[in-house]
């Protein structure tokens, strides 16, 4: 909604622009093409920016060409062409029909305007088909920048997805992981504030891999990947950091409310029942290492953090796994400290 109006009000602006550089025809009659930027809003956006252009424009023309009778009635047709294109727009077609009819109605209002306005011209209809060539031509070239501008926008954000995401789980990747890691970071240093990390590992996944086939334990990562954004805070950021070992960044928790999470995500999955494509259902554990900046490492960066929760990991792993290791406290932080 409010980008739907932001983008009216800018298109607006775009028309007066447009209004106020408009070229000569002769000595008289000035051409413009400010309906194209109702045109182009209103097939890329729908009716509400189409509107607000409309009415921003008719506006514009009042202010700055003055409140001539002349003005009033070119005006009403800006704002009226802002209601036909968003009427237009609701209509489902390819978008060059679509902006093509758009154009001929703005035409025909502009043709209605001329004829109240010039109707002492003789030479009217001669002033209108140059106009409408010039429209037409417009409508072309606006269509084929707009559409090559929102394709590399649509592919920009493709490639960028693509390349932040695990393509398995749909989680973030090692990649995407490192860079939130090193921001919260940043933020949690910056803003005095807590940041944790859990680095969660299957426990024998090999085995899973070895009995039922690999694309069975891809299926088994798949559902990890679901059961951990499941039981993370919304805030938590849940990465696949690659091969069946996972991590989950925790801003902003105390010591407690870490360990809590990290004993959820376990209990959660020693809990669930893995669905195989075959209807198999497996039962699988992880073993959880967690450490937090600045409870139990004063890190100087990012890649201290996580070394510490990765040898927490090592550590619950070689105390049996399924289990989850919290760093020891540092001294300053003992007191009180959770168990
Ligand atoms: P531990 O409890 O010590 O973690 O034992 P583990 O068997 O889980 O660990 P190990 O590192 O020995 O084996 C990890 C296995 O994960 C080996 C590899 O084949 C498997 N693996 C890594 N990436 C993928 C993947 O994308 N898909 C599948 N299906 N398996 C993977
Ligand atoms: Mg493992
Ligand atoms: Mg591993």
């Amino acid at each position: 909604m409010i980008l739907k109006v932001n983008a009216g009000l800018l298109f607006g602006i775009y028309g007066i622009i447009l209004m106020y550089y408009s070229f000569p025809v002769d000595t008289l009659v000035f051409a413009d093409l400010r309906h194209l930027a109702i045109v182009v809003i209103a097939s890329y956006m729908g009716w509400l920016p189409s509107l607000i252009a409309g009415v921003l424009i008719g506006a514009g023309r009042m202010l700055l060409f003055g409140l001539t009778s002349s003005s009033v009635s070119a005006a009403a047709g800006t704002c009226l062409i802002g209601m036909l294109c968003g009427l237009i727009s609701l209509y489902q077609s390819r978008r060059l029909t679509k902006m093509l009819i758009m154009n001929f109605t703005a035409m025909i209002v502009i043709l209605l305007t001329m004829l109240i306005n010039l109707k002492q011209r003789g030479d009217l209809l001669e002033l209108f088909t140059i106009q409408l060539v010039i429209s037409v031509l417009g409508t072309l070239i606006i269509y084929t920048l707009t559409e090559h501008i929102n394709t590399s926008n649509k592919l920009f954000l493709q490639m960028k997805k693509n390349s932040e995401t695990d393509h398995l789980t749909s989680l973030n990747n090692l990649r995407q992981f490192e860079q939130l890691l090193a921001e919260r970071f940043v933020e949690a240093y910056h803003f005095d504030e807590r940041l944790g990390v859990l680095a969660v590992d299957i426990d024998h996944f090999k085995k899973i891999n070895d009995t039922f086939g690999h694309e069975a334990g891809d299926v088994v990562l798949q559902q990890l990947g679901r059961v951990l954004k499941g039981h993370s805070r919304s805030l938590d950021e849940v990465s696949r950091n690659g091969g069946e070992e996972f991590s989950v960044i925790v801003p902003d928790a105390s010591p407690a409310e870490v360990l809590a999470l990290a004993e959820k995500i376990r209990t959660a999955v020693e809990r669930h029942s893995f669905e195989l494509r075959d209807g198999t259902t497996i039962k699988i554990t992880v073993s959880v290492g967690a450490a937090i900046h600045p409870d139990t490492i004063q890190a100087a960066d990012a890649r201290d953090l996580l070394q510490q929760a990765d040898q927490e990991l090592y550590r619950a792993k070689h105390s049996g796994r399924n289990q989850v290791c919290l760093a020891p406290p540092l001294k300053r932080f003992s007191e009180g400290y959770i168990k």
